[in-house]
């Protein structure tokens, strides 16, 4: 039994680990101000080969599997979150659903762009009645000569103020629940579509957040991601790598937390010596270890069980459960080491705090995620 990253996806770990050092941490406090994710970064990520992570060579990416590229995720979310989990909905949300659903056309036509950063991919399922209830999705793909008219809105999509292409969930049979959606590759320089806003949020700033609305707009027939009325297959089928990639990243957070504590600790002095030699204090950070060791075990062998082709819902609710719960409380606890500075914004850690929470709500949340793991256990006998 091999516990242990192969020295491949180490040192592409490594790589996004010293790049987010180098080259996104000195940026935070401007990415933090304007929740912009800064253009020039797109390019900076492309050439280091990481928008082009898990697609193969011949669609213009560099190879590698999901697990490495969520790995890359994890070493850019340690810089900062939301730049991580921007990364994340372009290249896993986007690019790799396309890789997985399309046609060899879609593939060519797309692909290489997306890998090179050109253009900026996000998934737009959410709708401002249908979160947690995806099948309810009330936005409506009505055909017509050569395509489909797209009528409706979605809300909360990652990228969605800056993207060039959508994964677009809609509904071909508005009367039919999951059986009456398709997927769509769908560009937004067409005409009828428009962001009507960028959504403020409390954290996970410079990933930038929008409402958009389509009022008829085409997609060709030749858009259409998979087959017509089964875009609820492709909808599941990217759920389990989906909270599976969000969970390696967001450990990202977690080291974060540990290593924040254990420098505030080291350096702040009460009662004449460092807060690190309060055994309460220890427990904290003896806590935030433990938590980081689990929740990076159990999203790691995930990950790489999803990747498989496996369906393993169970495990990719549970471990995006744990390591969204992991984060809240590793967040938690490193302000709390922080004492009154944690609660400002002259110290990282306020940061961590309110990006961790996120964890517990997009992907589905921590509730739907008890849901679908009590479903699968009380359905085997
Ligand atoms: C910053 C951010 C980024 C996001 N990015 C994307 C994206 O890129 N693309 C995209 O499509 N979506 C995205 N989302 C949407 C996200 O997936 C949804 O917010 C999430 O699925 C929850 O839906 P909702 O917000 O409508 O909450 P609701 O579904 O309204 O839920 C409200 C509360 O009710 C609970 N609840 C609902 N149903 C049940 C039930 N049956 N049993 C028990 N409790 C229940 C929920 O757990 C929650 O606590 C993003 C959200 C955020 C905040």
């Amino acid at each position: 039994m091999d516990f242990e990253l192969s020295e491949e996806h180490q040192l592409a770990y490594q790589s996004a680990l010293e790049f987010g050092h180098a080259e996104i941490r000195p940026h935070n406090a401007e990415i933090e101000a304007s929740d912009d994710f800064p253009a020039w970064l797109w390019q900076r990520l492309a050439a280091q080969g990481y928008t082009g992570i898990a697609i193969p060579e011949e669609y213009g990416g560099c190879g590698g599997d999901f697990l490495m590229a969520a790995l890359v995720a994890r070493g850019l979310s340690r810089a900062n979150g939301g730049i991580g989990m921007s990364f994340g909905a372009h290249l896993n949300l986007c690019a790799h659903n396309i890789l997985r659903n399309g046609t060899e056309q879609q593939k060519r036509q797309y692909l290489p762009a997306l890998a090179n950063a050109s253009i900026i991919g996000a998934l737009a399922l959410t709708e401002p009645n249908a979160g947690s209830d995806a099948m309810g999705i009330q936005t409506t793909a009505r055909k017509v000569d050569g395509g489909y008219l797209l009528n409706g809105s979605k809300v909360f999509i990652t990228n969605g103020p800056i993207a060039n292409l959508l994964i677009l969930y809609a509904k071909t049979r508005p009367e039919a629940r999951s059986h009456g959606i398709t997927a769509f590759i769908f560009e937004t320089l067409t005409p009828g579509f428009h962001v009507a806003r960028k959504i403020k949020k409390v954290g996970m700033h410079g990933s930038p957040t929008g409402e958009l609305v389509f009022t008829d707009a085409f997609v060709p027939d030749k858009n259409v991601l998979g087959t017509e009325n089964e875009g609820y297959k492709i909808v599941m089928s990217g759920l389990d790598l989906e909270r599976a990639f969000f969970a390696v990243s967001a450990i990202g957070g977690l080291e974060a937390a540990l290593e924040l504590s254990l420098t505030y600790a080291r350096q702040r002095e009460q009662f004449g010596q460092p807060i690190a030699n309060f055994q309460l204090i220890q427990a904290k950070i003896a806590d935030i270890y433990t938590d980081l060791e689990a929740a990076r075990h159990m999203a790691h062998r995930c990950l790489w069980l999803a990747q498989q082709g496996q369906r393993i819902s169970k495990e990719c609710a549970a471990a995006l459960l744990f390591t969204s719960r992991a984060s809240m409380r590793a967040a938690d606890s490193a302000l709390q080491i922080h004492g009154g500075w944690g609660y400002t914004t002259d110290f990282e850690v306020e940061r961590l705090w309110r990006n961790a929470k996120l964890g517990e709500i997009a992907a589905g949340t921590n509730e739907i995620r008890q849901l679908i793991i009590a479903r699968e256990l009380l359905a085997t006998p």
